[in-house]
């Protein structure tokens, strides 16, 4: 089931999430591994929660309170931008896998398919295992800045009556191993200079700063170094027919003897998924060729990628990219090299100048190589995405915008091209070529330090795991230790809550809303403007809901919803059922708004709102 990771067909992708969830929690506990908090990263994994549920339910506790147990303990991380990359599965395919589960947790077929579905009972709608993850997750995070805003569209369905930016998804954005990463060179040149950025449990960020300290021949000797390795590496692999594709052995030596170290070098490397746009660079050959063949100040590209086997655009894109290498124009200039793997991967980011990313937007979640890159000292010249929206300095990089120009993905390929050709043309190559007097590019250098001192720090393993335990793992823990104190006692009132919430709710109604008398369409800032609702509250407790004000930039048709500030209502008559909640609001904003009132269940219990969300508005 798992020898071909993306071998198979859909069945075979739901074995292989039932082997990693259900089979990962046996295994764990078959060792007699305990965690307290479960980081379940991608949907994949998301049956995790499940076989943890059923273990708990053994324990005596009723599905609904293992859930609350569960979801304290829970992270859930989505990796994956597009809602296609969101694995989903027709129902009657889980039918045919975890027919018994209901059962063995105590609840019925419907509810247990409805943990992966954001329209209860939609007999269509597909068992989403990112739906799966956040039912089961009390904390949800995208991987990028970007990326967990992305998260927010995508998933926001979930929440309906909340608004985007309302959503409880976070983000901690990836970083890479610099151990693995960092050349072994530069990091004893790092450690001579900065040994104290290196010391202890986490990096010393602000240290990196001394990179400064290193004199500028000093560093771009060990750069050259690392290019002269990669060249080596590169011949060598072209010297070997059986590992590279090459059409006659005229080819062959064109090749090694056109590749040369002190020529700008540029990389591209990566799974081709057509998102990566690898195509891009070769928009218009006759500029390529321009900036490639240039007498004083060349430029060499080197290409390197695997496609999935499957992945037929994936395929024909690395067949043009060896198409156009094998141009007369383009021989020994633009390479492309097969079996990306680590090794590879490896040589690359620490040998080339430039680190080329070109990822249609928002597709790319953060981007990994870019990150290895940076701590060696290599320039990213990416579009603004992933990771590198947080990453971009200027004098340290370049980007291309963030935002769109063009709906149309052909114009903006084409707008992308030209940007791309210029910014090589008139800022790259200028600043790799202007040498002093000892041949050292002591700008480009400049550069090289900037990008060290103020961008790798922040990008790496260590960086990031100190976030997850800072944002979540530590939250998290703390949560499930309240959760289960006292053999479960906040679990059982918290379920039993929500399940005497739940069969209320339908019944409780906005009875009646009365709100200032707003002369000539406008609040003044300052001035006191009485708010009332008056709320049926049914069978419920008077303290279990909650009304609030939300107060939202003006809408604006067509744009995500701003919500700016929510303000409590206080709860100021019961008679009966029905209870009043009132509000003296006093805005201390100018601006266009739209304003709204609104309840929802409250139970200062709850880690936050998402957390149980019904909602009615006024
Ligand atoms: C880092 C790496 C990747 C991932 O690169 P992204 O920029 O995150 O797409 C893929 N393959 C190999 C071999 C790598 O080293």
């Amino acid at each position: 089931i798992t020898h071909y990771l993306y071998g198979g067909d859909w069945e075979n992708r739901l074995k292989q999430e039932l082997l990693l969830g259900l089979g990962g929690i046996r295994a764990l506990r078959a060792m007699g591994i305990k965690q307290e908090v479960y980081h379940c990263n991608e949907g994949h994994a998301a049956f995790i929660g499940i076989e943890r549920i059923r273990d708990l339910v053994r324990r005596k506790l009723t599905f609904s309170e293992a859930l609350e147990v569960v979801r304290s303990s829970s992270l859930f991380t989505t990796h994956t931008p597009v809602p296609a990359g969101h694995d989903a599965f027709p129902e009657s395919m889980i039918r045919q896998y975890l027919a018994h589960y209901p059962d063995v947790l105590g609840i019925t077929w419907e509810q247990f398919i409805n943990l992966g579905k954001t329209n209860p009972n939609d007999p269509e709608e597909r068992f989403s295992m990112s739906v799966l993850a956040c039912n089961l997750s009390q904390e949800v995070n995208g991987v990028s800045w970007l990326h967990g805003e992305v998260s927010k569209d995508i998933l926001g369905n979930m929440w309906p009556g909340y608004f985007k930016n309302e959503l409880h998804i976070g983000y901690v954005t990836n970083g890479v191993h610099f151990p693995t990463w960092c050349a072994s060179n530069l990091r004893r040149l790092y450690m001579r200079y900065f040994p104290e950025g290196f010391s202890g449990h986490d990096y010393d960020i602000p240290a990196w700063q001394k990179v400064h300290d290193i004199p500028a021949a000093e560093l771009w000797q060990e750069r050259i170094f690392l290019k002269h390795k990669l060249v080596d590496h590169i011949r060598k692999r072209y010297s070997d027919p059986a590992q590279v594709r090459i059409d006659s052995p005229r080819q062959m030596v064109q090749i090694v003897e056109g590749i040369k170290p002190d020529v700008l070098t540029i990389g591209f490397a990566r799974r081709f998924a057509t998102y990566k746009r690898a195509y891009l660079l070769f928009t218009n050959l006759d500029r390529l060729s321009a900036i490639v063949n240039n007498k004083e100040r060349p430029v060499q590209f080197i290409f390197a990628g695997k496609a999935h086997p499957n992945d037929k655009p994936g395929q024909d894109l690395i067949k043009r990219i060896v198409e156009v290498a094998a141009m007369p124009q383009f021989v020994g200039k633009i390479l492309f090299l097969q079996n990306y793997d680590m090794e590879l991967a490896r040589k690359m980011v620490q040998g080339v100048d430039v680190w080329l990313n070109t990822p249609t937007r928002p597709l790319e979640a953060s981007g990994t190589s870019g990150e290895k890159c940076v701590m060696n000292g290599v320039l990213q010249f990416s579009v603004l995405d992933g990771w590198w929206v947080e990453g971009y300095k200027e004098g340290a990089g370049w980007a291309l915008p963030m935002e769109r120009t063009f709906a149309d993905q052909r114009f903006q390929d084409e707008l992308d091209a030209e940007m791309i050709y210029n910014t090589i043309e008139e800022q790259i190559v200028p600043l790799y070529y202007k040498r002093d007097e000892q041949n050292i590019p002591r700008d480009w250098v400049e550069s090289v330090k900037r990008c060290v001192a103020d961008i790798a720090a922040n990008f790496t393993t260590n960086r990031m795991m100190r976030d997850y335990e800072e944002r979540f793992y530590g939250k998290l823990a703390a949560r499930r230790h309240e959760i289960v104190a006292g053999d479960y006692m906040l679990a059982r009132e918290i379920a039993a809550w929500k399940r005497r919430i739940s069969a209320a709710w339908d019944k409780v109604r906005i009875v009646e809303v009365k709100q200032a008398k707003i002369d000539r369409e406008a609040m003044f800032v300052g001035e006191h403007y009485p708010f009332e609702i008056k709320i049926d509250v049914a069978d419920l407790r008077p303290e279990d809901i909650g009304a609030e004000l939300v107060v939202a930039k003006q809408i604006e048709y067509g744009q995500p919803v701003n919500v700016i500030e929510t303000v409590p209502l206080e709860r100021t008559a019961v008679e009966g059922t029905t209870v009043t909640y009132a509000l003296d609001y006093r805005s201390g904003r100018s601006g266009s708004f739209d304003v709204a009132l609104r309840i929802y269940p409250s139970n200062p219990h709850l880690p936050h709102r998402m957390d149980f969300a019904l909602v009615k508005w006024a």
